[in-house]
């Protein structure tokens, strides 16, 4: 149980954040989440989460791509909550367009929201979390983290990048209660890939179908998406004491798609 623990899900207004969240607060703890969205509809998710779970859930507008946005969302959870013992990297946007063609301010967001908010945020958390003696860091890489696939060419650097920041970070806080992870999902069925099918299809000059089953499923073996109640439970395996020697890993959800 996660009882009296306080969760920090960036990008959880949405799809696998979302459903971590949930899930999180399924198991008790406090949860902070945080993404852009109708405020209504935000509101609402909070509501339901708190309710339905008898757990207290705040929101954070905090922009990923802002360095002060990060440090203010990690002390106002340490303020309300009195800690900040698991952090979920998650939020992520993608980009889809060959190298030649790459606008450079979709490189730079993509490296902002992917990567350095995860430094960012774990930076501020780990002085908390060693005082503490606990603390589980995760964060939501890719199979983009192991392996690449052409015109996503800031997305794969970025999860590539989180892979090593995930390594370094565990290394770091190994002595201290700390595990610091990344989870690599194959294709989630969110709104994420489901934006990036016209895109990828004209650059492959295919149907959105055809993207779909040829594209998408096709690096995954067993032709399913990967569900995002799938990816939480695998992220509240990791903060479980099972998971106590589980540090520095990546752990792929992937349908297989990175054995082949
Ligand atoms: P999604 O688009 O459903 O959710 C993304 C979330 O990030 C949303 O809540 C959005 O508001 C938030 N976000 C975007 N920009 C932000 C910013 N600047 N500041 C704060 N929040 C911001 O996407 P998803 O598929 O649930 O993706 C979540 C994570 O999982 C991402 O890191 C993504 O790269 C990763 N992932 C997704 C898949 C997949 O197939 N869907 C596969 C592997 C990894």
């Amino acid at each position: 149980s996660l009882k009296g623990k306080s969760a920090i899900v960036t990008g959880s207004t949405s799809g696998i954040g979302h459903a971590i969240a949930d899930t999180f607060a399924a198991a008790g703890a406090n949860v902070t989440i945080n993404g852009f969205g109708d405020a209504a509809e935000i509101e609402a998710v909070r509501a339901e989460m708190a309710n339905k779970n008898g757990v207290e859930v705040r929101y954070s507008a905090a922009d990923m791509t802002k360095a002060d946005d990060i440090a203010a969302m990690v002390a106002d959870a340490e303020k309300e909550f009195g800690s900040v013992d698991i952090l979920v990297n998650n939020a992520g946007i993608q980009y889809v367009a060959p190298i030649e063609e790459f606008p450079i301010e979709k490189w730079n967001a993509i490296l902002a929201i992917n990567l350095s908010a995860a430094f960012l945020g774990m930076r501020a958390v780990v002085p908390g979390m060693k005082k503490r003696g606990w603390g589980r860091i995760i964060s939501t890489a890719s199979a983009h983290a192991l392996v690449a696939s052409p015109d996503k060419a800031a997305y794969v650097a970025a999860k590539h990048g989180l892979a090593g920041l995930t390594k370094v970070v565990a290394l770091e806080t190994a002595e201290h209660g700390i595990t610091v992870n990344a989870i690599c999902p194959g294709y989630v069925w969110t709104p994420l890939v489901e934006k990036q099918i016209p895109d990828t299809a004209k650059a492959r000059g295919m149907t959105e179908e055809q993207v779909k089953k040829d594209v998408l499923l096709a690096a995954q073996p067993t032709k399913e998406f990967v569900t995002v109640e799938q990816v939480a439970n695998l992220a509240l395996f990791l903060t479980t004491p099972t998971a106590a020697s589980i540090t520095g890993s990546l752990q792929s959800i992937d349908g297989g798609w990175t054995a082949e």
